[in-house]
């Protein structure tokens, strides 16, 4: 799967995406990231890439026009204009990082996980001249309801939520079928159907007894039922106890 970032700070995503499982998903040829700095699609001598907002108020919008050539330089096409438009490539998707965007969420990861490409445009200052929500990006994607100073963040966290699930980027494929937010169906069969998700159950390794604390006797035992029973449990403990949104949404009937 191939990535490209448009950001006026391209050197922001050395350190984010350079260590563990999306440096090794790179390494293996799993995910390719390139990251394009804005600035070079522009024309002025001032290399400007904002400006101020009609209509008046405070702070700087990004200009559209190096943002459209940006991306139309990485898919090799002009997007057209308020007259002839391009029909959107299959397999893209072009996301604008927003904090007026819809949510990200798991099931957002898992859908660009199919993707063969993402190209993700990092605002900055005020935000982004609406046409390029409008016009350029196919979805204006927000990662949570507060405000960062910048797209960049966002993007890497974007980045890193579908590179670990892409085939063979996580050592133990179970691993990511087993995780917070996966629907109940794939976590624990026979529960209530919905939309719902659960958290994932706690997890504990060695020692044993820590400062007095041990670890649930259950997990020493050995039974892989009585362990598999205790996880689910506890998954939906602490689902209701931290998310009882997750659970509500799934079904009128509480479970478990
Ligand atoms: N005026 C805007 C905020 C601009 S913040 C508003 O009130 O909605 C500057 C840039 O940071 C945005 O263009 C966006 O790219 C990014 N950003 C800030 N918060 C974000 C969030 N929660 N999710 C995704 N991107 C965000």
């Amino acid at each position: 799967m191939r990535f490209d970032l448009i950001s006026i700070f391209p050197e922001f995503f050395a350190g984010p995406l350079d260590h563990g499982i999306v440096r090794r998903a790179q390494e293996a040829g799993i995910a390719e990231i390139h990251v394009r700095d804005l600035r070079e699609f522009t024309r002025d001598r001032h290399r400007s890439v904002d400006d101020r907002p009609f209509g008046g108020g405070e702070g700087m919008v990004l200009k559209p026009e190096p943002l459209f050539e940006a991306v139309e330089s990485l898919l090799g096409h002009t997007v057209g204009d308020s007259e002839n438009t391009a029909a959107s490539e299959k397999g893209t998707a072009i996301l604008l990082m927003s904090a007026a965007g819809r949510p990200f969420t798991q099931d957002t990861a898992q859908r660009y996980a199919a993707l063969e490409r993402l190209i993700v445009i990092c605002g900055r200052y005020e935000g982004v001249d609406e046409r390029v929500a409008e016009h350029l990006a196919t979805e204006e994607i927000s990662i949570g309801d507060y405000v960062l100073s910048g797209g960049e963040l966002p993007a890497a966290i974007v980045v890193d939520a579908v590179t670990r699930l892409l085939p063979g980027a996580v050592g133990n494929e179970a691993s990511t079928q087993n995780e917070s937010f996966q629907r109940y169906e794939h976590r624990v069969r026979k529960i209530a159907e919905g939309p719902g998700a659960l958290l994932d159950f706690p997890h504990y390794t060695r020692p044993a007894e820590f400062r007095g604390w041990r670890v649930p006797e259950v997990l020493i035992g050995g039974n892989h039922a009585e362990v598999a029973k205790w996880r689910r449990q506890k998954a939906i403990e602490k689902t209701r106890r931290n998310r009882p949104d997750l659970i509500l949404k799934a079904d009128e009937s509480p479970i478990g």
